[in-house]
C-alpha cells in the first residue's frame, strides 16, 4: 500500500493554500477582533469554485469528492477556523439534505447560488434544551393546507445572522419520538423568522452564531425536503457522517497552523544562552506534535478515501472526529506550553489556535457522543 496525496491533489492543495492566502489570510485578524464572519469572501470564494465542493456540475457546484473538500477544509482552518466554520456549514449541513433529499426546484433555487457564493446558507437543529439529544427538540412544524406553520427556536446557529436561507429540523409529528422529524428551508424574509441574538464565544470569533426564533412562520410545504413526513433525522445521516470526516481535516488545519507557529518560535528563541531548540524537553514535545500531525493527516484522508468509494460507515466518521478533535487539543496545549508568555499575548495566534481548536470537541456530536456512536458500531 502507497499513501500520499497524488501530484494533482498536491497541486490542488496548493492551489487553494495560495487562495485562502491571498484572500483570508488579510482579514483575519479584523473579523476575529469584530466578532463577524467577512461576508464579502463568499463571492470570491465562490469565483474561486470553493464553495460546495462536492456539489456536482449540473448545480453549478464543482463536483469534486470528498479527499478534494478534506484539503480545502484543512488549508483553510490553517489560516482561520472561525472563518472555516462558515464556509464548512455552507458546504455540508446546511446543503447537503437538500442536494440528497429537496426537489429539482428546491435544488435549484437553493444549490446554485449557495455555489457562487449568492445566497449563505445555515443549518438548525440544536435548541435551548436539545443538543446531543436530537429527538429531544421542541421546534413543531404543523401542516395548514398548502403550507407547514413552523414554531420554536433554535441556538448556537452557526451563519445565524447573515444566512439568506436556514435547514431546520422540526417535528411534523410529536408523538413519533425522533422518527415524526422533517427538515425544512426557511428564508430570510419568512414572516415569523427572526434573529434573537448573536452569540458571543470562546473562540471561532470570525464565524458567525446566533440565536434564531420561529413563530407562526409559514412556508410552502414544498420546502419540506422529502416527499413524506417523518424520517428526517435518517435523512442527516449522509450528512453527519461526511461532517464528522470533514471535521479531521477541521481539527487538523487548527493543528497544523499551532505545529508551525511553534517550530518558528523554538528556531527562533534562546534560553540560558542556548537555542531553545538544544532543550531536551523542547524537541520530546515537538516530536510528539510531529507525530500527532502525521496520525491525524492519515486518519482523515483515509476517512476521506472510504467516504468516496461509498464504504464508510458512521463508526469510521466517528472514528476520525473523536481522534482528530481530542489530538488537537494536545497539541495546542503544546504550542502554549512552549510559548509560555509569548504565547499568551494577544498578537500572537497560538492564543487563538488553543480556543478555536476546545470548539471542535462540540459541533456535529460532542466528543462523548463520538463515543457512544463508535461503541454502537462494534455492535454494543
Ligand atoms: C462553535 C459551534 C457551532 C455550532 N453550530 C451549530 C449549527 O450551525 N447548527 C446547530 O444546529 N448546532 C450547532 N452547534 C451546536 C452543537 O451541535 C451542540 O452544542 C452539540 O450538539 C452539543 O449539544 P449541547 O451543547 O446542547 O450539549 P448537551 O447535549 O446538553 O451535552 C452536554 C454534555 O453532556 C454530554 N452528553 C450528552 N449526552 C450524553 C450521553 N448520552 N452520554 C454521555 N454524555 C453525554 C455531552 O457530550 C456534553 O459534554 C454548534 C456548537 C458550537 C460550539
Amino acid at each position: 500500500m502507497f499513501y500520499e496525496l497524488n501530484d494533482e491533489q498536491k497541486a490542488f492543495r496548493k492551489r487553494v493554500r495560495e487562495i485562502y492566502e491571498r484572500e483570508v489570510s488579510p482579514l483575519v485578524e479584523e473579523y476575529e477582533r469584530k466578532e463577524a464572519f467577512p461576508v464579502q469572501l463568499y463571492p470570491i470564494l465562490g469565483a474561486e469554485h470553493l464553495l460546495c465542493l462536492r456539489c456536482p456540475k449540473e448545480y453549478g457546484g464543482p463536483g469534486l469528492d470528498k479527499i478534494s473538500e478534506c484539503i480545502t477544509v484543512e488549508e483553510l482552518n490553517r489560516i482561520c477556523v472561525g472563518i472555516g466554520a462558515s464556509v464548512m456549514v455552507q458546504g455540508g449541513l446546511a446543503t447537503d439534505p437538500i442536494l440528497h433529499f429537496g426537489s429539482e426546484e428546491l435544488k435549484q433555487k437553493y444549490l446554485s447560488p449557495a455555489v457562487r457564493g449568492e445566497k449563505i446558507g445555515a443549518f438548525a437543529l440544536t435548541e435551548p434544551d436539545a443538543g446531543s439529544d436530537v429527538s429531544g427538540i421542541r421546534t413543531t412544524a404543523v401542516k395548514r393546507g398548502d403550507t407547514y406553520r413552523i414554531n420554536g427556536s433554535k441556538t448556537f446557529i452557526t451563519n445565524g445572522t447573515i444566512c439568506d436561507f436556514v435547514t431546520v429540523a422540526a417535528y411534523t409529528d410529536p408523538s413519533k419520538r425522533g422518527r415524526g422529524i422533517n427538515l425544512f428551508v426557511v428564508e430570510r424574509g419568512d414572516l415569523g423568522f427572526s434573529v434573537i441574538k448573536k452569540l458571543k464565544k470562546l473562540g471561532n470569533h470570525s464565524s458567525d452564531t446566533a440565536e434564531l426564533a420561529f413563530d407562526d412562520c409559514d412556508v410552502p410545504k414544498e420546502r419540506m425536503l422529502g416527499e413524506q413526513e417523518g424520517g428526517g433525522l435518517s435523512q442527516l445521516e449522509g450528512t453527519l457522517k461526511s461532517g464528522r470526516l470533514t471535521y479531521g481535516a477541521r481539527s487538523t488545519g487548527v493543528g497544523q497552523a499551532a505545529f508551525e507557529t511553534t517550530l518558528s518560535y523554538i528556531k527562533r528563541a534562546r534560553r540560558h544562552g542556548q537555542p531553545l531548540s538544544r532543550s531536551q524537553a523542547i524537541r520530546f514535545m515537538v516530536a510528539e506534535m510531529a507525530m500527532s500531525m502525521e496520525a491525524m493527516r492519515y486518519m482523515t484522508y483515509r476517512g476521506a478515501w472510504l467516504f468516496d468509494q461509498g464504504v464508510a460507515t458512521m463508526k469510521d466518521a466517528s472514528i476520525v472526529k473523536l481522534f482528530c478533535s481530542e489530538s488537537v487539543q494536545s497539541i495546542v496545549q503544546k504550542a502554549m506550553a512552549i510559548q509560555k508568555h509569548a504565547g499568551l499575548r494577544a498578537d500572537n495566534p497560538v492564543q487563538r489556535f488553543l480556543r478555536d481548536g476546545r470548539l471542535s470537541k462540540i459541533p456535529e456530536g460532542t466528543s462523548e457522543i463520538q463515543h457512544l456512536v463508535i461503541a454502537g458500531g462494534l455492535g454494543l
